[in-house]
């Protein structure tokens, strides 16, 4: 015998209203089920409220339907948004409503802002956040990172170390072209922390491969406390892979240098080193 769920009408009440969920069970409610069939569970739950106000409201049809339809397309967007959120694998949520500019009075606050219309992201283009601890680096790329989420883009954040301790794991266990892959497809990739520890010959060219990967195809925001001309250091003491990774990501970028006092100690900082950053 065919369920229910599919061949019976919804229920209506004494007044030929649709029986809302209220105390019914699924059973007495066909037309709940058979929306949460077709997986629009925010119509199923909110469908008798809204006809009610409708009611009430003497709303022409067209438009009850159409708040049923809004209710069910705004979870959506925010469980999409949810869901890239999680897959960044932000370490914290950030946002730039919660950054004080005042605090940091040398910061470019007009570039920040336009980047935050996410045009870079459009071009390909890479930002680099560059200065000393406690300055904002990492909240201004998660910022970034979750108006891009907010904008439907394919995140992913990373302190540097741990991918590249991903990525060398994956070469030895073989999967290192489909991780590669797998990162070239981002829109944004945040590589947070680059400079507080060497990367061996590997890991820089494993680096190095990322870079090139994403290059004018995807964005980069790189966080580092490193001024440009001491990279060969951290990259294995190899200034031409350092190049060669330069040349990359500086040839369409955005530059944010952040010398103020570190937002953590700033009793201890009155005002960093001056950052040309190159
Ligand atoms: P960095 O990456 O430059 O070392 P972080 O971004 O980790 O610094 O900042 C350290 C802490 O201080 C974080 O909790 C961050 O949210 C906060 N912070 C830094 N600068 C500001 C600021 N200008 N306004 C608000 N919070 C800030
Ligand atoms: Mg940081």
């Amino acid at each position: 015998m065919a369920t229910p769920l599919t061949t019976s009408l919804p229920e209506r009440d004494g007044a030929n209203r649709f029986v809302g969920k209220g105390s019914k069970s699924e059973d007495t409610d066909p037309l709940a089920a058979q929306l949460k069939t077709l997986g629009l569970y925010v119509m199923a739950e909110r469908y008798a409220d809204l006809a009610e106000q409708a009611r009430k409201a003497k709303s022409p049809y067209p438009h009850y339907l159409s708040a049923l339809v809004t209710a069910q397309l705004a979870a959506r967007i925010d469980r999409s948004f949810r869901n890239r959120l999680t897959r960044a694998r932000f370490p914290t949520i950030k946002t730039l409503e919660s950054f004080d500019f005042s605090f940091q009075p040398q910061l470019d606050e007009r570039h920040l802002r336009t980047l935050a219309d996410l045009t870079f992201l459009e071009k390909a283009e890479n930002v680099l956040l560059v200065g000393p601890p406690g300055v904002g680096k990492t909240h201004l790329a998660i910022a970034l990172g979750v108006k891009a989420c907010g904008a439907h883009k394919r995140v992913a954040f990373y302190p540097v170390l741990e991918l590249m301790d991903e990525l060398t794991q994956a070469q030895a266990g073989g999967a290192l072209p489909r991780k590669l892959l797998e990162l070239s497809r981002l829109d944004l990739l945040i590589l947070d922390e680059l400079g507080y520890l060497k990367l061996d010959p590997t890991r820089a060219n494993l680096f190095f491969q990322v870079v090139s990967r994403l290059y004018e195809k995807g964005s980069v925001i790189l966080t580092t406390n490193r001024r440009f001309e001491t990279w060969g250091d951290i990259f294995a003491g190899d200034p031409v892979i350092a190049g060669a990774i330069l040349d990359r990501l500086l040839h369409h970028r955005h530059l944010i240098a952040i010398n103020g006092p570190s937002y953590r100690t700033p009793e201890l900082t009155g005002g960093a080193e001056p950052e040309t950053g190159q």
